[in-house]
């Protein structure tokens, strides 16, 4: 079974109708001399650069480089098992997380992106996001973008997300004070009883984020931990401290194109000498063992909690994708396809 791009994104934001599930017979058993892997896909991460991929794009337009094609399995971050190798550095039966097609088995020749689990006494399903590319996001735009100090206010975007919800626990870890936006009273109720943010508010319920901001934040943030731009990050800059910091790490309200047009106060990031840094985790991945070690132990001490939002089969890993860009997930959304 395999979900396989149907159509080209054209505009907007992607519809399960851009995608379709469909079925094919794959050897399991790779062919002599064959210098790669076949993979039993365990999990599958839903990430928002994904919709960036099915658009009819020039790649040099988007940060993510290899577009679907219409027809062909959709791709991304996934657990998986080695079923078969030819490769020296994979046998049978070990678990990796890394690139692997939207389907129940791929045969992976680019293996350069398949990292060895070893650590199997945590979920394997943390692998697509807090041990994976979204943990890693977290923890190299917070504690390499932002150099964050104890005692700074911060502010976090998307905040019950993947990303989000990690970001806020780092903060709180470093000693900040941390307030989260998400999009339901669902999501305020997570962050402040299960994430241990400060404050939280529903952005929806704001007739205006600036008011909104300086409630939560009368002295001005330090740090913004950017995830949706738009309207928010024009609002967040009119309420930056002197030398604040702004982790540009997503902008999913623009990701429909309606909002292009909103960011309109980046002038007074002068007067304040806030600096505003956009950043890709996969130039942060030489960091990947020194971030392992340290979430690993604080999951195992209780310092972390993590929730995740776990769409059960292929037949529902379209919904599950699409659903990000209405904010139908609570927390890391990810794709069970098997557990073992
Ligand atoms: P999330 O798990 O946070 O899911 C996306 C969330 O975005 C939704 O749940 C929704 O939450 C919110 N959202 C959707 N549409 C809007 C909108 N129009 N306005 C405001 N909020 C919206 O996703 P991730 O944690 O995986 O990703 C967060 C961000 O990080 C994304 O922008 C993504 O592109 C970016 N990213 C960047 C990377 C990098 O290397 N720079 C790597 C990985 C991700 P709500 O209900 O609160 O609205």
């Amino acid at each position: 079974k395999q979900v396989l791009l149907k159509e080209h994104l054209m505009s907007g934001n992607p519809k399960d109708s851009n995608m379709c599930v469909s079925t094919s017979k794959i050897k399991l058993k790779l062919p002599r001399g064959f210098t790669g892997v076949l993979l039993k896909n365990l999990y599958l991460s839903c990430d928002p650069y994904m919709a960036a991929r099915m658009k009819k794009l020039d790649a040099s337009s988007s940060y993510a480089l290899d577009m679907y094609r219409p027809g062909q399995p959709i791709s991304g971050y996934g657990v998986s098992k080695v079923l078969d190798s030819g490769h020296p550095k994979f046998a049978k039966g070990d678990l990796v997380w890394g690139f692997t097609g939207w389907e129940e088995y791929s045969v992976i020749t680019a293996t350069e992106s398949l990292i060895k689990i070893q650590h199997t006494d945590v979920p394997l399903s943390y692998y697509t996001g807090i041990l994976g590319m979204n943990g890693m996001t977290a923890y190299a735009g917070f504690y390499e973008v932002c150099s964050p100090k104890p005692g700074e206010k911060v502010f976090v975007s998307a905040a019950a997300g993947a990303i989000g919800q990690l970001v806020g626990q780092f903060a709180k870890l470093s000693g900040c004070y941390v307030v989260g936006t998400a999009g339901s009273k669902k999501k305020v109720d997570l962050l402040k009883n299960k994430f241990g943010f400060d404050e939280a508010f529903n952005y929806k319920e704001e007739t205006d984020l600036v008011v909104a901001l300086k409630r939560y934040f009368p002295e001005g943030i330090d740090i913004y931990f950017e995830s949706v731009g738009g309207k928010m990050l024009d609002a967040v800059l009119l309420n930056m401290r002197f030398k604040g910091r702004i982790a540009a790490c997503g902008m999913i309200s623009q990701f429909d194109g309606s909002q292009t047009a909103g960011v309109q106060n980046l002038m007074y990031m002068i007067g304040n000498r806030v600096r505003m840094e956009g950043f890709i985790v996969a130039d942060h991945f030489h960091l990947y063992p020194k971030f392992l070690d340290l979430v690993i132990s604080y999951i195992k001490q209780g310092k972390l909690t993590y929730v995740e939002d776990i769409a059960e089969g292929l037949d529902n890993a379209p919904k599950a994708l699409v659903g990000l860009f209405s904010g139908r997930n609570i927390g890391k959304q990810l794709v069970l396809v098997s557990k073992e």
